[in-house]
């Protein structure tokens, strides 16, 4: 749709979300396409209301969060980050999976939280548990605030802090008929709600085949857990001791914080077969209506083709990038390089390759001159970033146009990318060595009155973006 038959249609509906959506336009010129996982479908972006209602789903912190998981999150920045310079009010929440569910998503294998407990050997208690993911949760925000992901912008809140909440919950679906109980615990019927499994990625028919129905005593193999009950741990519930279910968690504090019905849910693509879809029919069943309106899910980081995560042993954390000298940042940047959807392989090189091109953008947006905003390029950039956060492309338009850029108008592309090109200041210490090497070799032939060879290092130098200007204080370099 164009700004006009935008602005037309806004203006014959007269709502608030329609000049809200106008007011979109008049920021950036352009749409805001985004790929909803629920039709599969690149979709003109329309909120439900004045502000855009985003969740995302944020981590289990019994361990640090490694590469792969942080991708999630800068995936979830980049895509608040348009919003906002969409024009967009956003309320945007991401939780903290703070206990355990003593149950996987699948109802098997064991617990992260006590695994968490028991690698650091500390007795599985609720205290323990609490104070082992304060410290993780502490360790995840210094991580996203390290790779430019501003958190006071952001609710999370601990699961731990909703349980009359997540109660409240299995109450509604128990009293509206979608809930039942044997010995093993409250479950979802997911028989009584048709559309189940309407995200996708699901194998209805062979979903779980063999999974422990029986032992359960669950209707259906895809049935799962509202209530766990624990003899020793958790919390009082009408169902007696126990922990809410790991779906449960998620709605409830949607529903608490933003509301019954939002914009957008994001997520990793593990989380479409199972988690994504028993949110739906946990919402949906006990609110009516359609719980999310744009459900978008990012693709894996993988080493060796292998998926990066903890279970898989393969885990690389922030930390090891900072200790091998690299800027956070960097990490960023390499995300950047790859659309969201797009399954990326990460490999030492491949982040020094970031951090270099990450440094040289900072170096030339240091020489770059203020000036006007550029319209023309910003339209083409916002172009890219609309169409569902095409970033290597922004990146790409970024690099083709340095030279004739100006720092205004790469700042402005920045507030999208979030390289804190503006943050910085690049000391002249920056300039490569290769390129002072030149100069000095230039400023040698100078003094040996070699004004041919002089010149011919003058030329290279300037063919490598930089320029050398005599001063009275001697040769001074600097970004052309
Ligand atoms: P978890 O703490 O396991 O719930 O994961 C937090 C987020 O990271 C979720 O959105 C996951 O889908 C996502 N995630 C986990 N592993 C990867 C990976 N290798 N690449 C990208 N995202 C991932
Ligand atoms: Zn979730």
């Amino acid at each position: 749709m164009s700004f006009l038959e935008a602005l037309f249609e806004a203006l014959s509906a007269g709502g608030t979300e329609a000049l809200t959506y106008v007011a979109a336009h008049a920021l950036t010129g352009q749409n805001l396409y985004l790929h909803n996982t629920l039709t599969k479908e690149l979709e003109p972006f329309r909120p439900l209301g004045k502000k855009v209602l985003m969740y995302n789903c944020g981590p289990t912190v019994y361990d640090f969060a490694t590469i792969g998981n942080l991708r999630s999150y800068i995936f979830a920045d980049t895509l608040r980050r348009t919003l906002d310079i969409f024009g967009y009010e956003v309320k945007q929440v991401i939780n903290i999976t703070d206990f355990g569910h003593l149950t996987s998503d699948a109802d098997e294998g064991e617990d992260k939280m006590t695994k968490g407990l028991r690698r650091e050997g500390l007795e599985l208690t609720m205290q323990n548990m609490h104070t082992l993911a304060g410290r993780y949760m502490e360790a995840f925000l210094r991580d996203i605030e390290a790779i430019g992901v501003n958190t006071k912008t952001i609710t999370f809140p601990r699961a731990s802090d909703y349980i009359p909440q997540q109660i409240a919950l299995i109450e509604r679906l128990e009293k509206k008929g979608f809930a039942y109980q044997t010995e093993s615990g409250v479950y979802f019927d997911t028989a009584q709600f048709p559309e189940y499994g309407k995200l996708g990625s699901i194998n209805l028919s062979g979903q779980q085949a063999g999974m422990r129905v029986e032992a359960s005593g669950k209707k259906n193999p895809q049935d799962f857990v509202l209530w766990k009950p624990d003899a020793k741990l958790g919390w009082e519930s009408p169902w007696g001791m126990g922990f809410p279910g790991w779906h449960t968690e998620c709605v409830a504090m949607i529903f608490a914080l933003l509301g019954e019905h939002i914009d957008i849910h994001t997520g990793g693509i593990d989380h479409i077969p199972v988690h994504h879809n028993n949110e739906i029919a946990q919402a949906e069943a006990a609110a009516g209506g359609q719980f999310v309106q744009y459900w978008m899910h990012n693709e894996f980081i993988t080493i060796d083709q292998n998926r990066v995560g903890k279970s898989q042993g393969n885990a690389i954390v922030l930390q090891e990038v900072k200790d091998k000298g690299l800027d956070p940042r960097a990490l960023r940047y390499w995300y950047l390089t790859g659309h969201y959807r797009t399954p990326m392989n990460f490999t030492w090189e491949a982040l020094e390759g970031a951090a270099t091109a990450l440094k040289r953008l900072q170096q030339a947006y240091t020489s770059l001159p203020k000036g006007e905003i550029d319209h023309k390029f910003l339209e083409s950039f916002f172009e890219a970033i609309g169409n569902d956060l095409d970033t290597p492309k922004a990146l790409a338009l970024i690099w083709e146009n340095i030279k004739v850029l100006n720092q205004t108008t790469l700042a402005e592309a920045d507030k999208v990318l979030g390289l804190g090109l503006a943050d910085r200041k690049v000391k002249p210490s920056d300039i490569p060595v290769e390129i002072k090497k030149l100069a000095e070799e230039r400023e040698s032939a100078r003094m040996a009155k070699d004004f041919a060879r002089s010149d011919e290092l003058r030329k290279k130098i300037e063919e490598a973006g930089y320029e050398v200007k005599d001063t009275d204080s001697g040769p001074k370099l600097s970004k052309k």
